[in-house]
Formats: structure tokens, C-alpha cells, sequence
């Protein structure tokens, strides 16, 4: 039996995966729209290819693609992937993600999200049910660890995290909220200290927000946290796209969300910075959410190589360490490029005069 998730966040860094709907989208297995999961079933190697990159970008973990797979969500607004069935769907996503976590040394993680019988007032027993059927189905697999992510309500949040503690497995929590608060008005770091008293062991942020922005909300769950002497191990999961002029809502109100969204995507130089800031600030699970790709991680991987123990992964093989592979270039100045004092201060421009830097979000405070 090889170390769990706490061991290993006791020890040193972890590194996530990326965000599953956002690339299998524009791969062309998922829908915008619904974002549920059900390419595990109907295209199960494109899943199976996109875990085996992130392992050889330098993912610990493998999510199974669980996300928006409660049995609600997989019906609402006539969506179709219900009709292959929620435990069928959970069921099949855990033996993808362990297949390849069982190539490389990952841990696979069961996910649960926010569901519509929430948003639509649902009694808590009704939504706890929702969540017990994907527990069940997770621990039949045999998960390593759960994660409760993608969660705008701490309460709902809270609800979910209590059913998974009962599995007995490790319980990582993010919501999706900047470092105002969550929807209802519950301030960041009262969110974190709602989410362990819960029972979460590993509390933070995913999704919405840029890096920037989710540190900035994870520091004030760290400050919420050791006010209220707990602690806690901290995980961050943001988007992989910059988002300065986001509202509370997040990266859905700016008005390029989704189909618009590449020129505010990561370099692999930011990826770089985020990595930094969040061990620096004591997150030892580093992860990312949608928008990242798997150079996105390569590039927190390898950022933290000496954090590591050296270790870089097998992707590394094709990209030496800030941009060393460009000195085998035809061209002397292509060449010159090869350094870190390079991209590290190169400002990247968008080849798109006509657009503003910012975009103004479009602001609704309903759900439905
Ligand atoms: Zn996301």
C-alpha cells in the first residue's frame, strides 16, 4: 500500500491535474453547455490519453472525470448523458483515472460538484443524496482520496464534504469564490473554517478565477484558518486564464466565457509565477483547473523541481528547463531566446490591436 494523499501533503508538494471539460471540449468529446462527463463512457480513450499527459506532465493525482456527475445534473434541461446512468458514469470514470495513475506513481480522486437540486432549493437530505450515490460508487472503486470542488454556496459545500467523510477517506474542499466570499455572503475565510469543522482535511479554491485571484482568496482561508487554530492542508486549482476583471461570479460573466477565452490563456512562464506564490504561501497541493493543459503543469512541475527531490517529470524530456531546447535552433537570435532572464521578462503581445485589455462582466445574481 503506497502513501496517501495526506502522507504525501505531510511530506512535501502535490501536484493536480488539469481541468477535464474545458480540453476534452475543444477536443471535441464534451459539450459547452452541459459540461458533464459522459466522453468516459462513449469515448473513453480520449480520457484515457488526456490522464496519461497530465501523468507525464507530473500530476500526483488523476481526477476521475466525475465533474457535474450527480444524477441530477446529467438530466437537467433534457441533458442525454443520464441516459447512461450516474453510478455507470462515476463507476467507469474511477477505472480510467486508476488505469493510468497505475502507470506512473498517482493517487486517483473521486469529485463531486455543486447539483441542481441545490440551486433549486432542494432540501439537504435531497441533495445529500445526490452526493452519497457518487460516494458510493467511489468507494466501490476504491478511490484514494475525495474532493468536493466547484462549490459557489459553502453550505452546499459543507453538505457534500459530510457525506464523503463518512466514506472514511481523505476529503480535499475547494469552492469556487474570490477572497470576498461565497454567493450568500460568507466571508472567505469563514468558508474555511465552515469546510473543516465539515471535516475537510485539504481546503481551498478551484475554477472561476486566475491564479492571482485564488491565492489571494486561498491566503485569507490560511489567515481564517489560524485565527480559528485549525490546520489545515491548503490546495489551489485555478483557471488557466487570466482573469483580473472577473466579478464575484467569476470567469462565466465575462462575456468571451467559453468559446472566446484563448488570448487570456496562461503562458507557461505564468504557470511558472503561480507555482512559486503558492508554495511560498504553504499550499502543498498545487493543481489547476480549466484552461490548464498538461505544459501548463509541466511548467509547476518543473518550477518545483528542487522542492521535488529533483524529480522531473517525463515530459520534461522534450523541454529543457526555460526554453534550453530553443540553443538546437537554425536561427543565432532564436537561439539567444534560450534563457530565463528571457521569458521571464518577455510581455507577450496578442496580435489583436482592436481589443481592450479588460472586458466588462455581465452581472446576474440568480442561477437557474
Ligand atoms: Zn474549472
Amino acid at each position: 500500500m503506497g502513501k496517501g494523499i495526506l502522507e504525501r501533503l505531510d511530506e512535501g508538494v502535490i501536484i493536480g491535474d488539469g481541468g477535464f471539460v474545458v480540453a476534452l471540449e475543444k477536443r471535441g468529446y464534451v459539450q459547452a453547455g452541459p459540461w458533464t462527463p459522459e466522453a468516459v463512457i462513449e469515448h473513453p480513450e480520449a480520457v484515457l490519453e488526456l490522464h496519461r499527459e497530465f501523468l507525464r506532465a507530473g500530476s500526483d493525482v488523476m481526477q476521475c472525470f466525475t465533474f457535474y456527475a450527480s444524477e441530477d445534473k446529467l438530466t437537467v434541461r433534457g441533458n442525454k448523458a443520464g441516459r447512461h446512468g450516474s453510478t455507470n458514469i462515476n463507476e467507469a470514470a474511477c477505472l480510467l483515472a486508476r488505469e493510468v495513475a497505475n502507470e506512473g506513481d498517482a493517487l486517483i480522486a473521486g469529485g463531486m460538484s455543486q447539483t441542481p437540486t441545490y440551486a433549486e432549493g432542494g432540501s439537504k437530505e435531497a441533495v445529500q443524496e445526490h452526493f452519497q450515490k457518487q460516494a458510493d460508487a467511489f468507494t466501490k472503486c476504491g478511490v484514494d482520496f475525495l474532493i468536493c470542488e466547484y462549490f459557489e454556496h459553502a453550505e452546499e459545500a459543507c453538505w457534500a464534504v459530510e457525506i464523503c467523510k463518512k466514506t472514511g477517506l481523505a476529503v480535499a474542499a475547494t469552492l469556487c469564490i474570490n477572497k470576498e466570499g461565497d454567493v450568500d455572503g460568507v466571508p472567505t475565510s469563514e468558508c474555511a473554517v465552515r469546510l473543516a469543522n465539515a471535516g475537510a482535511d485539504i481546503i481551498g479554491i478551484n475554477c472561476n478565477f486566475d491564479p492571482d485571484t485564488v491565492l489571494a482568496g486561498v491566503r485569507e482561508m490560511k489567515r481564517g484558518l489560524e485565527e480559528a487554530g485549525l490546520k489545515r492542508h491548503l490546495i489551489t486549482q485555478p483557471l488557466g486564464y487570466r482573469t483580473p476583471d472577473a466579478n464575484k461570479h467569476g470567469f462565466v460573466d465575462i462575456p468571451e466565457f467559453p468559446f472566446a477565452m484563448e488570448p487570456r490563456t496562461l503562458t507557461r512562464w505564468d504557470c511558472h509565477r503561480y507555482a512559486r506564490e503558492a508554495y511560498d504561501l504553504g499550499v502543498r497541493y498545487i493543481g489547476a483547473c480549466c484552461g490548464f493543459e498538461p505544459y501548463h503543469v509541466r511548467a509547476i512541475a518543473e518550477e518545483l523541481v528542487t522542492e521535488r527531490g529533483g524529480k522531473l517529470p517525463l515530459a520534461s524530456e522534450k523541454h529543457e528547463m526555460w526554453g534550453g531546447g530553443l540553443k538546437l535552433h537554425t536561427k543565432p537570435w532564436v537561439r539567444a531566446r534560450a534563457s530565463r532572464e528571457y521569458w521571464e521578462n518577455l510581455r507577450p503581445a496578442t496580435g489583436r490591436p482592436e481589443c481592450p485589455a479588460y472586458s466588462k462582466p455581465s452581472s446576474h445574481d440568480i442561477t437557474d
